[in-house]
């Protein structure tokens, strides 16, 4: 399949691959068991330009297609997916808005910092009464002179404890609402009457967290509006345009772990003899591993296909939805079945087939549930 990809794309696939091998995976598990990723590795994701991969060279950042920037989550989720979910915000839903919509002193301002690592990027958009159903948000702000006044909750905010800033999604007009009313604004860190939760206890994905954030009276700047005082009322559709690629993504980190959960699987069948004969005699198994190579190869012929074709210009919102919803179910019965390979020993953390099963469950919910997948694309094909 190589002779598809650019010499930028194959390069940095080769780079994050030796990364991989050398740095990550040995300490997979370390990672898995302290849930942080150590500070000198983070140094070395900066200095290899991860946090600005699809930032274009004049802001710092790498400029990757997105297929490029597949390739390089599906190497960092072989090996633990929170590396990839450190990098993911800066490169994707966090910094994105800006990217497409900012105005020029935004871009300035944020991108160069995002891309050399300086600058965590988050997006914080879903509320304890706002997930799925994104136009449900409560958390609200009042132009007051020059100045946004906000107030709201908001959870389960990726790299909420590292981030340096925040676009964030609230009502600036309650009748229009998703209509019209929603704003995409930027809140720094250190903003006044902003709160920072502590990381919650997740299921999976330890290595990276999420946290709540409060916003009381919290005060920032008018033109901190994401493209300026005229798009006030546009930040639905800011926030839209970034979860086509976010999509991609999620596809392409359940590709990675299940690539690499069919690797582990053959590498034990192949060591491994049971009842006296060798594992790759049962056919049950053989059958196994022979359906996990097959539904992997489809998806990442989707997953590449539509990356490309984003690449291209072309819209790619219904394909989006598919590859997510493909890839990410595929991840959470490819984890299963290899639970069923590896029997007790899977059990066990030290396999960490327990830590695939828990981490790729959570791709079927965020960037859009499996369900509201398949509404967008019924949706698609019904309205035409
Ligand atoms: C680890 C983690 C990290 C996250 N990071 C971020 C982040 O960085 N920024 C951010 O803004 N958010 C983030 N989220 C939030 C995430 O995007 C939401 O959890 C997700 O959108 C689902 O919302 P919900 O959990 O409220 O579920 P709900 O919307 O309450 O859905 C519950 C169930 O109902 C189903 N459902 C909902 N609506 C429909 C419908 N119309 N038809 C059929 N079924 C439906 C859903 O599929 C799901 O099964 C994160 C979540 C997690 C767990």
């Amino acid at each position: 399949m190589n002779h598809i990809f650019t010499e930028k794309e194959k390069e940095i696939r080769d780079k994050v691959k030796e990364f991989v091998e050398e740095e990550l995976n040995p300490i997979s598990l370390q990672v898995e068991l302290e849930e942080r990723i150590p500070g000198q590795i983070v140094d070395k994701m900066r200095a290899m330009k991860l946090f600005g991969l699809a930032i274009p060279e004049e802001f710092g950042g790498l400029g990757l297609s997105t297929l490029g920037e597949i390739l390089v989550y599906e190497e960092l989720t072989k090996a633990n997916a929170c590396f990839r979910s450190r990098i993911g915000t800066s490169n994707g839903i966090g910094s994105m808005g800006i990217l497409f919509d900012g105005t020029r002193e935004q871009k300035n301002k944020y991108l160069p910092r995002v891309s050399s690592g300086d600058w965590t990027a988050a997006f914080a958009l879903t509320e304890p009464n706002a997930g799925s159903d994104a136009a449900s948000i409560s958390t609200g702000a009042v132009l007051e002179g020059d100045h946004w006044i906000i107030n709201g909750t908001k959870q389960f905010i990726t790299n909420g404890d590292c981030a340096d800033f925040f676009t964030t999604i609230v009502v600036t007009d309650e009748r229009k609402r998703a209509r019209g009313g929603f704003t995409a604004l930027i809140i720094e860190r250190d903003t006044p009457g902003f709160f920072i939760g502590s990381p919650d206890n997740k299921m999976g994905i330890k290595g990276s967290h999420t946290t709540e954030l409060a916003f009381r009276n919290c005060r920032v700047p008018k033109e901190y509006v994401i493209g300026g005082m005229p798009m006030v009322g546009q930040g639905f559709k800011t926030a839209m345009r970034v979860l086509d690629k976010g999509r991609l993504t999620m596809g392409a980190c359940a590709l990675g772990a299940s690539q690499k959960l069919l690797d582990m699987c053959v590498a034990h069948v192949k060591q491994k003899a049971k009842y006296g004969k060798s594992w790759d005699d049962l056919q049950s198994v053989q059958f196994v591993l022979a359906d996990m190579a097959t539904e992997i190869y489809a998806a990442r012929q989707m997953l590449y296909h539509s990356a490309w074709l984003r690449d291209q210009g072309n819209k790619v919102t219904h394909e989006a939805s598919m590859v997510k919803l493909l890839c990410t179910e595929m991840a959470d019965r490819i984890a299963d079945r290899a639970m069923d390979i590896f029997e007790d020993e899977g059990y066990l953390k030290k396999s960490q087939i327990e830590m695939y099963l828990r981490d790729v469950r959570l791709y079927r919910i965020f960037e859009g549930t499996s369900e509201i997948q398949r509404i967008v694309i019924s949706r698609n094909l019904l309205k035409g």
